[in-house]
């Protein structure tokens, strides 16, 4: 049997009863294709809340964006009838194409989403030919779709970390399920305040199973700690990474320091930029023998810049320790060689982490595995990346639910 245009149409728009494509117009110089959809008129209404049988009240013409369809853009069109139910009054129908709200269809949003994971905002846009806020209300509306969906969890290891946007004004701290491998929440700041009114709003029996939690040495996220579990002083745990961040950020002070030094006497640093960055990802260095050679004589240079690396990569091989007793020792050798390296950055970092010192050693007690955290934190760095910076925190915040939070966020329409 000879299929019509209409049930063409129906069948590649996944239209189907109580819903049918009743006519099809192509506008030629705009490039549009209108699929008008009608409501079968011989299927009884019912209320969509109670499901009572009601009566028509009238109609709502609406328009929805959907996917192109050989370079036109498609466009469904329907008469949405509205019914009058004795319980809930006047209830506009549910289109089975499209999410309440929504002036595009399931579909099309979809494709949206699937884009928006792997490019910016502006982008996507561009290529789907909508403008930057309509991706925007869809990203958000997802992440809010993703958010109402998902189970609640009881989490073992928890990772609290604070990022800068907006140039390093602003801060979000991040809390992370690091079993799940997801971002849970991220907050407005990085206070005490913020962190503690977060941990305040669960339900206790969420926050009983907690074996750990890994954080920065900073006092805001500890007080906060404290102030809601009794057992803090065996839950928090300076974890490999944030102490590894600390002496990077060192290093880079040293060398800063050490070249306006060099500058001011008129020659050149042996550490150019390139060199340095060699130092900095020591551990990505490859290894092939003339590049090695040339690091390892980088290494034996006699500057205060490869003093203060030294002891960052003698930090980061303390971790290996598992006995507590050795581990201690070497951790105690290493903060004597700080305290007497005459480089002032990395003995403020000296004394940070002997005032600390009790949860780094919860950190190796507990075995706290750090790869989850870095790898967040350089996903969160891409995220700043891909977007040029964030103005707003919102935005923000949002993008790395996103992206991150390991969400279900994809537009289900209402049956
Ligand atoms: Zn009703």
């Amino acid at each position: 049997m000879k299929e019509s245009l209409e049930e063409f149409y129906n069948g590649i728009l996944g239209i189907e009863p109580p819903w049918e494509v009743v006519s099809i117009s192509r506008d030629s110089e705009s490039r549009i294709v209108t699929a008008q959809v009608h409501y079968k008129k011989e299927i009884s209404l019912t209320c969509p809340k109670c499901k009572a049988e009601s009566k028509l009240y009238d109609h709502r013409k609406r328009r929805w964006r959907h996917l192109d369809s050989c370079n036109h853009k498609t466009i469904i069109e329907a008469l949405v009838p509205r019914i009058r139910c004795s319980e809930h009054k006047v209830v506009q129908l549910p289109v089975a194409w499209a999410e309440k709200n929504s002036r595009f269809t399931a579909e099309f949003e979809m494709a949206v989403l699937i884009w928006l994971k792997e490019d910016p905002i502006s982008t996507v846009a561009n290529n789907f030919d909508i403008s930057w806020d309509e991706v925007d209300g869809m990203m958000k509306r997802a992440v809010k779709r993703g958010l109402e969906r998902r189970k609640k969890s009881k989490p073992a290891h928890i990772g609290i970390d604070e990022t800068a946007f907006q140039k390093r004004h602003e801060y979000v701290t991040v809390i992370l399920d690091k079993d799940k491998d997801v971002v849970i929440d991220v907050l407005d700041d990085r206070k005490a305040k913020t962190l503690n009114n977060w941990l305040k709003q669960q339900d206790i029996s969420d926050l009983s199973t907690l074996k750990s939690i890994s954080m920065d040495m900073w006092d805001p996220f500890i007080n906060a700690v404290k102030s809601n579990f009794e057992n803090a002083h065996d839950l928090i745990a300076f974890d490999r990474f944030h102490v590894a961040q600390h002496l990077g950020k060192a290093v880079d002070k040293v060398r800063a320091q050490e070249n306006r030094v060099f500058k001011q006497a008129g020659k050149d640093n042996p550490l150019t930029r390139t060199k340095y960055q060699w130092l900095r990802n020591s551990h990505k260095t490859d290894n092939r023998a003339t590049k090695r050679k040339e690091f390892l004589q980088l290494t034996q240079l006699n500057l205060k810049t490869a003093r203060a690396w030294r002891i960052k990569e003698a930090a980061s091989m303390l971790w290996n320790y598992t006995y507590m007793g050795a581990a201690v020792k070497e951790w105690k050798k290493l903060l004597g060689w700080i305290s007497r390296c005459r480089l002032k950055p990395m003995i403020k970092v000296g004394k940070m982490i002997r005032r600390y010192f009790w949860g780094i050693l919860n950190a190796i007690k507990l075995k706290i595995n750090n790869s989850m955290l870095e790898a967040k934190n350089s996903k969160i760095q891409k995220i700043k990346r891909t977007a040029c910076g964030f103005r707003n925190r919102e935005r923000f915040k949002n993008s790395i639910l996103f992206h991150l939070g390991g969400l279900d966020i994809m537009p289900v329409p209402t049956q």
